[in-house]
């Protein structure tokens, strides 16, 4: 890899574990979950990084894509099961990396072990890789470690390939042992994230998205949606949230712009992917450079 584009990955890196570093004390009981997005999206922005996608904080039985709505009321409470998940970008070099919190001193027994599951799968994946290993095993170590828990992988979420401005790219990285002969490479960039849960080990897409890209661009007719377009061309094609552009422009302006977008395919949506079940969902993630001493750039002090 490229010395400059390295050390592109590196700084992200380095920001996002600070970042998340700090919001370790920050959720707390009777904090505004909004209050700790904002402090994230702003602490990145000052240490010199862009927001790869909006600060995803989800809760419970809520894997993944909840970002704060713009007049959001959630406040933490005592053992919520909170996944924080971000994403920083220096020149569209992306680190992305997750961390769960459990809520209130002395937590429940069960959810911390539900959390150091998916910790524990992840840090064996983390011992395993390199240049030439099939994907398969990442899959199967990470399922092992959380069965081995008496707890489920989340199986349709996955692990990804990192790209400059895109987030979701080839290789996907399952969390079980899928049975593809595929091999990760030398120079790739991934993202390994177990998912366990004491439920089915399924999300779903539920609906009422508050994460939104853009995947087309094409002249709209109206005006709010034509000045709020401009604003979205900025992400890169990177997933935003609502709440920033409600934030700039006020609420009914970005509803009718969204509206109008979302009806003409120029955007797509997130909604936020509940377990099947119910069950409670862990979450952790890093970002590794594959070489042949894999680099876990939003873990290693670099
Ligand atoms: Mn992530
Ligand atoms: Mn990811």
């Amino acid at each position: 890899m490229d010395k400059e584009i390295k050390e592109k990955y590196l700084k992200a890196g380095r920001i996002a574990k600070k970042t998340l570093d700090m919001v370790k004390t920050k959720v707390k009981e009777g904090i505004k979950l909004a209050d700790v997005t904002d402090f994230i999206e702003e602490n990145i922005k000052k240490m010199g990084g862009g927001l790869a996608f909006p600060a995803q904080i989800s809760v419970n039985n809520i894997a993944a894509h909840y970002a704060a709505l713009f007049e959001d009321k959630t406040v933490f409470k005592k053992n919520d099961m909170v996944k924080i998940d971000i994403g920083v970008h220096i020149d569209g070099y992306i680190a992305d990396t997750a961390i769960t919190i459990i809520v209130g001193e002395k937590p429940d027994e069960k959810l911390e072990r539900l959390s150091l599951a998916s910790k524990e799968a992840l840090d064996n994946a983390l011992e395993i890789i390199k240049p030439g290993i099939e994907i398969r095993e990442i899959g199967k170590i990470i399922q092992d470690t959380i069965t081995k828990f008496g707890f489920s992988p989340v199986i349709n979420l996955s692990g990804h390939g990192l790209e400059r401005y895109q987030i979701h790219c080839k290789p996907s990285i399952p969390n079980f042992d899928n049975r593809t002969k595929e091999k990760l490479k030398e120079g790739q960039v991934i993202a390994i994230e177990p998912f366990a849960t004491d439920g089915k080990g399924k999300i779903y897409e539920s609906s009422n998205a508050s994460v939104f890209s853009l995947i087309e661009e094409k002249p709209v007719r109206s005006r709010i949606t034509r000045e709020i377009l401009r604003e979205i061309k900025k992400y890169n094609r990177m997933p935003f949230s609502e709440r920033r552009l409600m934030k700039k422009f006020g609420k009914g302006k970005t509803i009718i712009a969204l509206k109008e977008l979302m009806g003409r395919n120029l955007i797509q949506d997130y909604p936020p992917l509940p377990e099947i079940n119910g069950g409670m969902i862990s979450q952790w993630e890093h970002s590794v450079i594959i070489e042949k001493k894999p680099v876990v750039f939003t873990r290693d002090i670099n």
